[in-house]
């Protein structure tokens, strides 16, 4: 497959279909993923476990000169900024200092952008953490993936890298009210002789329940979009990806859907 990471700590802006201008913080290494999970459909590729080990971070202090430089210049250019948006090579808030560098973001956008807003992609496995929690309320967009209704689909799909369940995933949200907007990623197939399917009643429905007990301001859908590390996936229609969100509105819940 074809890795898709990101090379920069600060990259872009670039034209998000979510985010609108996006100016992107990567947290983790410039040259592989770092993640809590190890998604069958990740663009990143799989995940690591021996380089985990010997992962080093940026200080915050290095992101935040890094960053300063970059709203710096794009505010001398007037280049318009929605979203600093903090996603890249993995799970952004397992970042050691993930707290300091969400104070510095905040301090520094309302010097540079202060009508930009602040964004998070997360896989909600750090939801366990109150200074995680802490850090992320103070921000204006949580968006975090709920891909699955079942434990044995989440298992298959999402492939924690250390023991964690649906449920605990599940309690975590309900928990964490925050800005909210849920993602998820529908998709079918096979891996390792097990059938992926998240689209199937029965797991459509158990979805369904977690975003009714959860009540996120959103919900975000979209099918595989670049190549995935485990070949066999599908990438399933517009047609069924509305039919879910349909499903979602009539719950009073607004939707998006990205073909
Ligand atoms: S949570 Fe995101 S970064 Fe982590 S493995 Fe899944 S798709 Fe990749």
């Amino acid at each position: 497959m074809t890795t898709f990471l990101f090379h920069e700590t600060i990259f872009g802006p670039i034209h998000s279909r979510r985010l609108g201008s996006s100016l992107g913080v990567n947290l983790l290494p410039n040259n592989y993923k770092h993640c809590t999970f190890n998604c069958i459909y990740c663009e990143c590729g799989w995940t690591d476990l021996e380089k985990h080990s010997n992962t080093t971070f940026l200080t915050s202090n290095e992101i935040a000169t890094q960053l300063e430089n970059k709203l710096k210049e794009l505010s001398t250019k007037k280049v318009i900024i929605d979203n600093i948006t903090f996603a890249g090579n993995g799970e952004p808030t397992i970042h050691p200092h993930f707290s300091e560098i969400i104070n510095d973001t905040i301090r520094l956008r309302n010097i540079y952008y202060p009508k930009s807003e602040i964004a998070v992609l997360s896989n909600a496995s750090m939801l366990h953490k109150p200074s995680i929690i802490e850090a992320l309320k103070k921000i204006d967009s949580n968006i975090q993936k709920l891909d699955c209704g079942s434990e044995e689909m989440f298992q298959r799909i999402n492939k924690p890298i250390k023991k964690m369940l649906l449920s605990d995933i599940v309690k975590q949200l309900l928990n964490f009210t925050s800005n909210l907007t849920i993602q998820t990623l529908f998709l079918r197939g096979e891996y390792q002789g097990q059938i992926i399917d998240n689209t199937s009643d029965k797991e459509v429905e158990l979805w369904l329940s977690h975003i009714n007990a959860i009540k996120p301001a959103m919900v975000m859908l979209y099918p595989i979009a670049r190549s995935t590390p485990a070949s066999n996936l599908e990438k399933i229609t517009i047609d069924e990806l509305n039919k879910i969100a349909n499903q979602v509105e009539k719950m009073g819940i607004k939707t998006q859907v990205y073909p």
